[in-house]
């Protein structure tokens, strides 16, 4: 082995130590790789307005859902 491999608890996958930072979670201390938690501090904001979308998509799913129903019992 030519780098020290560790677990990163974000990507469930090895990468060299000293790409990664100790983090304290609920849980304990995990290895979290410094690329994923970049990626998660610059997307904070696009996951949000994802998240808004996200209930957007449910709550047009769930009216469209609630029409096909009243559809199938008119067909009746
Ligand atoms: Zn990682």
């Amino acid at each position: 082995m030519a780098t020290d491999q560790t677990y990163c608890y974000h990507c469930r996958t090895h990468h060299p130590r000293n790409e990664m930072r100790l983090i304290v979670t609920k849980t304990g201390k995990r290895w979290r790789c410094i690329r994923s938690i970049e990626a998660t501090r610059q997307g904070a904001a696009a996951r949000e307005a994802y998240g808004r979308q996200i209930s957007e998509i449910n709550k047009a799913e769930s009216k469209s859902r609630a029409q096909r129903l009243n559809n199938l019992l008119q067909e009746k």
